[in-house]
């Protein structure tokens, strides 16, 4: 990768490690560097059948590389491999987690909390769910149908059970259906959405919080993908502005690391507003260490071992990109926005394409349809110009949505055509998708002009 700082980075940084460690006698470990060194080749033929997730014309999926900095330190503890169950397995490694997390919680303007650090969103909305079914037993959860489908499965594992409300025409949870739904009496926890995966649509928190306040639900909300939009939620338009404005009322918050905030993967977290919800946690392991009088992490997380290295490979990152608004990390999650509301800008200019009738992206994913007669042409196209792009080296993705979406607003199609059709879809998360934005959009008018006149 061109002119990556990573292998100079690391070589200083583990000298000081070492030193650190001198007053031990040396040993010497069992090694073969010969043999690793062929096995390393093959491994690096078999990593090059992969998208190039690293490069801007990468544009396709939630990817985003990791920070070169997370990805120094991260290899730095490696020669450690700090355990984060517990202080007696990652001691200096606990304590940059507890500091990360901190700094997360203050996103949200939480400064009491219980938080920490999760393998994925996965297993941390595990854990908010889990909390939630046992302050609301025998009540429902229900989120939007747009939301993560981990949520439905979730409550299957937790024997919760779990409903859907439907969507807008942008992919935002429907209020009016949510209080249909609400009138049962029995829903105990909504799940709350700030940046789908499929579109980045952003359900009306500060509306739902209202109605929790008569009705008296949880909220939980999941900012896997979306949570550090809050840092710039300022420049984001209505409504998506007054919902992230209100994600500090929300009983529990899920952001992941590894999503947008520059970390490999591995790297989840959860938040909750009462710290009092660790009570939930007490376990009594006789395995697990007792040296120290302070909570470990390891009581306050469902999962036992946990990287270390996560946590040092995040607390380098914030040292260098503070989560301020305003600051350098903000200004990168600005970047992919401007390009995707750009890339949006010339798809609405060009009588070909149609992004989403009700407006401009929430956050800073794109989705959009070929126009055609049917939606099946219409998804065929999607498929071929996907192709096409690929063969440019620009990676693009595609997803299934209502066709309804994409019929303008008192058209008279609406109703017309009924069902999902395929669509483009490239999320513009890499702060340098903005100065690459002529080249993307280059690779797709080329590859429309050669499906498209076929
Ligand atoms: C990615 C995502 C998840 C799942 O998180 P993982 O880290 O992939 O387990 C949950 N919710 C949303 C909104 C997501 O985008």
């Amino acid at each position: 990768m061109p002119n990556d700082p990573v292998p100079s980075l690391l070589s200083r940084a583990t000298e000081l490690l070492e030193a650190e460690f001198a007053a031990l006698p040396p040993f010497q470990s069992v090694q073969d560097p010969a043999a690793m060194a062929q096995v390393l080749e093959e491994t690096a033929h078999r990593l090059g059948d992969n998208y190039p997730y690293f490069h801007p014309l990468y544009a396709g999926q939630m990817l985003k590389p990791p920070h070169p900095l997370a990805r120094a330190a991260y290899a730095l503890a490696m020669n450690l491999n700090p355990n984060n169950h517990a202080r007696d397995g990652g001691r200096a490694s606990s304590e940059m987690e507890i500091e990360a997390v901190r700094e997360i919680a203050g996103i949200f303007g939480w400064t009491e909390y219980l938080g920490h650090l999760t393998s994925s969103g996965t297993l941390a909305n595990l854990e908010a769910l889990w909390v939630a079914g046992q302050l609301a037993p025998g009540k429902r959860i229900v989120g939007s149908e747009q939301a993560h489908y981990t949520h439905r499965r979730i409550s299957a594992v937790l024997k919760i059970d779990y409903a859907e409300i439907s969507a807008d025409n942008r992919g935002r949870m429907n209020i009016e259906a949510l209080e249909t739904e609400l009138r049962n009496g029995d829903v105990g926890t909504v799940v709350v959405t700030l940046g789908t995966t499929a579109t980045g649509s952003v359900d009306p928190l500060d509306q739902i919080l209202k109605l929790s306040k008569r009705h008296g639900f949880r909220v939980h909300v999941d900012g896997a993908y979306g949570g550090y939009f809050r840092l710039i939620s300022e420049s984001l338009d209505e409504p998506a502005r007054q919902a992230y404005a209100a994600a500090g009322e929300a009983d529990s918050i899920v952001i992941d690391p590894h999503k947008h905030g520059l970390q490999p993967y591995g790297c989840g977290c959860v938040l909750f507003r009462d710290p009092a919800v660790g009570r939930f946690y007490k376990h009594d392991s006789p395995y697990t260490y007792f040296t120290s009088k302070q909570l470990h992490l390891g009581e306050i997380s469902l999962e036992c071992s946990r990287a270390g290295a996560s946590a040092v490979a995040l607390w380098a990152t914030q040292k260098l990109l503070p989560l301020k608004p305003g600051g350098t990390f903000a200004r990168g999650l600005a970047q992919g926005r401007a390009a995707a509301l750009e890339l949006d800008r010339r798809l609405r200019d060009d009588a070909r394409f149609q992004p989403l009738a009700a407006g401009a992206p929430e956050l800073d994913i794109v989705v959009w349809k070929l126009a055609a007669r049917t939606s099946e042409q219409s998804s065929d196209l999607a498929q071929k110009t996907f192709a096409a792009c690929a063969a440019r080296d620009l990676h693009l993705a595609l997803v299934q949505l209502p066709v309804t979406w994409f019929q303008p607003v008192g058209s008279g199609v609406n109703g017309s055509e009924a069902g999902l059709v395929t669509c483009l879809r490239s999320v513009l998360m890499k702060p340098e998708h903005e100065e690459w934005l002529d080249r993307i959009w280059e690779r797709w008018i080329a590859a429309c002009a050669e499906v498209l006149e076929m």
